[in-house]
């Protein structure tokens, strides 16, 4: 039986992170103490009231329309205005379950396209894009240039393809996961100069916006409005990854058309997010500046420990540069690897994860070439709640010291020291 038709089977994996994250839970569940950086969702729950309005509204048991309702678009269009500087029509923002599935229609509706993913890149683009059909194009970063595109090879990969009447597509991703790195203005300003003289479409995938660490987030779309589209939601700022609501921002400049084809393919898939979902993300948008204290604790502890682990491994002969934004440091071990005699992420990874029972990604996962000996680390292995609690105590002012590390992210001392003693 199982020969019928194994040629016509989509040849797709399980998603990276989520295999991690089962693997390293079997480990712990055979007794094995994990330190689990290989998974990221925020170590924060949601705001109390909030957690509240989505219990109050699980009553609602209809399905809601297709691209969301109006009082959220209106908020998350509120939202843009107060943080971004940017005018974005209600009509132009669709709700849906997740960013990621947002970002797969974004895709989809083409009928055929040319996608440029940086890499390293988040995990789902790649499949993504080529469950869709879509030619992809990985263009490479390294740590010299913070793992960023460089203007010079973006211009190099527009000027090369040939067929120029097929659309080509640029995921960005800044707050950048894996990297943790953000583009300047300055940066973003020349790529749109770029991207404007090819018609590139950008797709900007800012889900980690409020994770900024010193809260200075910029949209490209700032620079090239008409052919960018933003996606984002409350996954990572809100601590409700599991809630499952997320936006997109559509471009003006691709027309109704493109409106009509995003919103039937989601109403042939998702159909609509449910309402309790929808209310409490109308309260996070809404009073978006009622969450200013929660957000700069979140920023203030994500930032000491994101330094912490980057002060540690540089001093190990790791090349890692300190994080900007979000939860993810890219530490490349290349160098120290090499001298234990190992050659790839995987291998690292693999032994590290036998040997110390701490849990990474391989570069590989991220679209890096398997010799290259970087990591993706998340950190987030802490109990946010308590973190954040004993952090409303302290002055916002004032510093931190070692003991909140030691006292409320022990695993990631823990960690780090396991990782050092590995190559001692
Ligand atoms: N984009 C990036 C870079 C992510 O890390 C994630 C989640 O891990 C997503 C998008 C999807 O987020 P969600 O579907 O929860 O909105």
């Amino acid at each position: 039986m199982t020969s019928y038709y194994q040629s016509q089977i989509q040849d797709i994996g399980h998603s990276q992170t989520l295999l991690i994250n089962e693997q390293s839970k079997q480990l712990q569940s055979k007794g094995q103490n994990i330190i689990r950086f290989g998974f990221g969702q925020s170590p924060f729950s949601p705001p109390e009231e909030v957690v509240e309005i989505f219990a109050k509204n699980s009553f609602k048991h209809s399905y809601a329309p297709v691209a969301g309702i109006t009082e959220l678009k209106t908020a998350i269009s509120k939202y843009f205005y107060l943080k971004k500087n940017l005018n974005i029509n209600p009509e132009n923002i669709i709700v849906g379950p997740g960013s990621k599935i947002l970002l797969y229609i974004a895709m989809a509706s083409f009928k055929q396209a040319e996608v440029l993913i940086p890499a390293p890149s988040w995990v789902s683009y790649e499949p993504q894009a080529k469950l869709c059909g879509h030619q992809i194009i990985a263009i490479p970063t390294s740590f010299k240039d913070d793992w960023k595109i460089t203007c010079e090879t973006l211009e190099k990969f527009c000027q090369k393809r040939q067929s120029k009447e097929i659309p080509l597509i640029l995921i960005m991703n800044s707050p950048s996961n894996p990297t943790g790195m953000t583009y300047t203005t300055d940066e973003l300003k020349k790529i749109c100069v770029i991207l404007e003289s090819h018609k590139v479409v950008v797709i900007s995938d800012e889900i980690y916006e409020e994770l900024h660490h010193q809260n200075k987030h910029i949209s490209i779309k700032t620079f090239y409005p008409e052919l960018t589209m933003i996606t984002s939601g409350i996954s990572k700022w809100a601590g409700a990854g599991g809630w499952r609501l997320g936006y997109i921002a559509l471009p003006e400049g691709l027309g109704e058309n493109f409106k009509k084809a995003y919103i039937g393919i989601a109403s042939e898939t998702y159909s609509s997010v449910p309402l309790s979902a929808q209310d409490a993300a109308i309260a996070l948008y809404d009073n978006f500046e009622q969450y200013g204290s929660y957000l700069v604790h979140q920023r203030k502890i994500l930032n000491l420990i994101g330094n912490y682990i980057s002060t540690q491994l540089r001093a190990i002969g790791v090349a890692v540069a300190d994080p900007q934004g979000g939860f993810y440091l890219f530490p490349d071990f290349t160098t120290i690897a090499n001298k234990k005699g190992i050659s790839t992420s995987q291998q690292f990874c693999t032994d590290l994860l036998k040997n110390t029972g701490v849990a990474l990604l391989p570069g590989s996962a991220f679209l890096v070439e398997d010799n290259i000996i970087a990591t993706r680390l998340a950190y987030v292995d802490f109990d946010g709640n308590k973190a954040l609690n004993a952090s409303y105590q302290i002055p916002i002012e004032q510093a931190f010291e070692l003991k909140f590390l030691q006292n409320y992210c022990p695993n990631i001392i823990e960690g780090i020291c396991r990782i050092k003693k590995f190559f001692e």
